[in-house]
């Protein structure tokens, strides 16, 4: 079978472990030029190492921007279309959480969330979105949340700035898609990577229990929706927010 993303470019922040590592092998499996993109040199070139390892001859590429310095991340995501010819497909993955009460929330902790979890995303999609623009099209795929419908009951900041990601994404589809750029959300349900491991058991087992498919996410399965987007598969969705959830309602 054809690969889905044969002769396209695409970068994925946060690729060096959970959601972000499963896309990042995933677009490679289907024949992307993968440039994953981590936090730091020295866990970039661990994951780069690691894929190289798990999947030899793969075209995969690392870099470690600071997502929040708009120009840094303009002038790596040149340099990725200077060197493979294009930049088609943009995952925008990394994001931190918290889960603290707001009466404990340090104020610098509730920056760091947006600055990460929706400038960085506005940064990705901005330095991206000029590239596409003059290459005459491309997609970019924010991660949402499940909690971006109803909110959390504590850690506020985390779901205020997934709310905010549902309003970028269907704002930059309404702006872009004249140049041809599709822009869509992926909102996970609870998935097993480090984030949820660090949840005690009491908090992750009562969701569980309320999730109708009976379990949590694997990252397969969310990555899995990261590729339909970005595949010509959706060549006419654009603007929406999927739901990957396990048809959970919170
Ligand atoms: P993870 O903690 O396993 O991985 C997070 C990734 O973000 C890592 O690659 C990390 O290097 C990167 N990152 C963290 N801080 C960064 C920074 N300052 N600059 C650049 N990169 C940074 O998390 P995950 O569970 O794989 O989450 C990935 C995305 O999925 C996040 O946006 C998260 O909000 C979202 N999500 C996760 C779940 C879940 O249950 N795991 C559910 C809904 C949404």
């Amino acid at each position: 079978m054809e690969q889905m993303l044969k002769g396209k470019v695409a970068v994925v922040t946060g690729g060096t472990r959970g959601i972000g590592y499963a896309i990042v092998k995933k677009y490679l499996e289907e024949g992307a030029v993968t440039v994953l993109c981590g936090s730091r040199e020295e866990t970039a070139l661990k994951a780069l190492d690691k894929l190289k390892a798990e999947m030899p001859g793969a075209s995969v590429d690392a870099i470690w921007p600071d997502l929040s310095n708009r120009a840094a991340v303009s002038a790596e995501f040149l340099r990725i279309k200077e060197k493979y010819g294009s930049l088609d497909i943009l995952a925008n993955n990394a994001g931190i959480s918290q889960n603290t009460s707001i009466f404990e929330y340090k104020d610098e902790d509730f920056d760091k969330i947006l600055d990460l979890n929706i400038k960085a995303v506005y940064a990705c999609s901005r330095a991206a979105a000029e590239i596409m623009k003059e290459q005459g099209g491309g997609v970019i795929i924010n991660t949402s949340s499940i909690v971006s419908y109803n909110g959390q009951g504590s850690g506020c900041g985390y779901p205020a700035s997934k709310f905010a990601v549902n309003g970028l994404t269907k704002s930059l589809s309404r702006e872009l898609g004249r140049y041809n750029i599709r822009v869509n959300a992926v909102a996970p349900g609870v998935t097993r990577t480090d984030m949820v491991a660090v949840l005690p058991d009491e908090m992750i087992q009562p969701i569980i229990r309320n999730i109708p498919l009976g379990r949590m996410a694997e990252v397969e399965d969310i990555a899995n929706a990261f590729l339909f987007l970005a595949s010509d598969m959706a060549s006419y969705v654009s603007g929406a927010i999927l739901p990957v959830a396990g048809a959970v309602v919170i």
